[in-house]
């Protein structure tokens, strides 16, 4: 299994240097699926805790008959007085643990955190992370993650088989049509119960070299099946498909935000005076720009998710509580995008589809023309 992930890569690289060749706009970053060391110390330690939510299965009763014994070891008992901890923090910050098995733990900066660093106290975060560190080696945590790594390749074969065989990765590269920045790394995390991505590791890690990371949670992959006697699977392309869309629209969305900010901020006031629902989304999610991104990647991510059966229309058409703007933006991608020989990749049509939705707006909010104000 390991051999045939082995040769995929190797096939995507070449694929990558081919293309590369011919189009140097279309070479994507590669993508990578495993079992991150320092996410699962922190997840373990987590789990001793009785404190974070964790998803359970049969892997999570082996960490307690491995573990058990550390419940009382200083790193557990502080996280128990973490201020936070939940689904995603602080796990998505466990790339700061690197150098397997002579674990070391970068120092974190607040810089590119994705604006995370405001929820915790950087150095409090810091010496917890020094302790777990003690944990990794009072416990031999080593052991136990190597005596798992046939188990770990199980499930990333499980995971690659959706992303590869079905199709997964190939549909996104083929609808957006735009190069990746960076190297993708996809998580998998038999503990989690949230999934999440964080865009940049130099805010984490600046000793490795910088990637997209991405956490596929087990707890979300099985829903509702996750059940403490119930092995952990990776292969459920239906759930997957969420994340992997979902995910790496980010990959290809968020280069684009940056570049169209004015624009993407100039429809701001037609939306967040308009609406408290949606302001009151917007602002949990970090502002207008970023609430507006999650909205364009959740409503591509709902299209090619019932174009490939994973979900039906109705469906993909329900109005969602949290993406409030992405059944119009699906409606409007499809309209002027998708199977339209008209735009070479999405980056060409996004300045258009922030256009059209400001037109739709403008037109709702203000009845008069705003005469030459307006563009194309
Ligand atoms: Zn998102």
């Amino acid at each position: 299994m390991v051999k045939t992930s082995c040769l995929l890569l190797a096939a995507l690289w070449l694929g990558a240097l081919s293309l590369r060749a011919q189009t140097p706009a279309l070479a994507p970053a590669p993508v990578k699926v495993l079992v991150y060391p320092g996410t699962e110390l922190l997840q373990v330690i987590h789990l001793l805790s009785d404190t974070a939510q964790v998803a359970t299965s049969t892997y999570n009763a082996e960490v307690l008959r491995y573990f058990g014994a550390y419940r009382r070891h200083p790193a557990v008992r502080r996280a128990r007085q973490l201020r936070r901890i939940s689904c995603d923090m602080p796990v998505r910050l466990s790339w700061a643990f690197y150098n397997f098995p002579d674990l070391k733990v970068a120092t974190m900066q607040a810089r590119y955190l994705d604006g995370y660093e405001t929820e915790f106290d950087l150095r409090q975060m810091q010496i917890y992370f020094q302790e777990c560190a003690r944990f990794y080696y009072d416990t031999r945590f080593w052991t136990f993650f190597q005596a798992h790594a046939p188990l770990y390749a199980g499930w990333v074969a499980g995971f690659e088989r959706g992303l590869y065989q079905d199709g997964q990765l190939a549909t996104v590269e083929q609808f957006y049509r735009l190069p990746r920045e960076r190297p993708v790394v996809i998580t998998l995390g038999p503990l989690n119960c949230g999934s999440y991505a964080m865009s940049d590791l130099r805010g984490l890690n600046p000793n490795l070299p910088n990637q997209r990371t991405i956490m596929v949670a087990y707890g979300q992959v099985a829903g509702g099946g996750a059940l403490p006697g119930a092995a952990p699977t990776f292969y459920a392309p239906a759930r997957t498909s969420q994340i992997v869309f979902h995910e790496l629209g980010h990959a290809y969305l968020g280069p684009l935000f940056g570049r169209y900010r004015a624009q993407v901020q100039r429809l701001a006031p037609l939306f967040m005076r308009q609406d408290s629902a949606l302001s009151r989304a917007a602002r949990q999610r970090g502002g207008w720009s970023s609430y507006l991104e999650e909205n364009v990647t959740q409503a591509v991510t709902n299209l090619l998710r019932a174009r490939a059966g994973y979900l039906s229309r109705a469906e993909a058409r329900q109005p969602d509580e949290f993406y409030r703007l992405a059944a119009e933006l699906r409606l409007l991608i499809e309209q002027g995008y998708d199977g339209s020989p008209r735009y070479a990749d999405f980056g060409r049509f996004f300045p258009v589809l922030l256009a059209r939705l400001e037109q739709r707006h403008a037109r709702r909010t203000t009845p008069v023309s705003r005469g030459s104000g307006r563009r194309r």
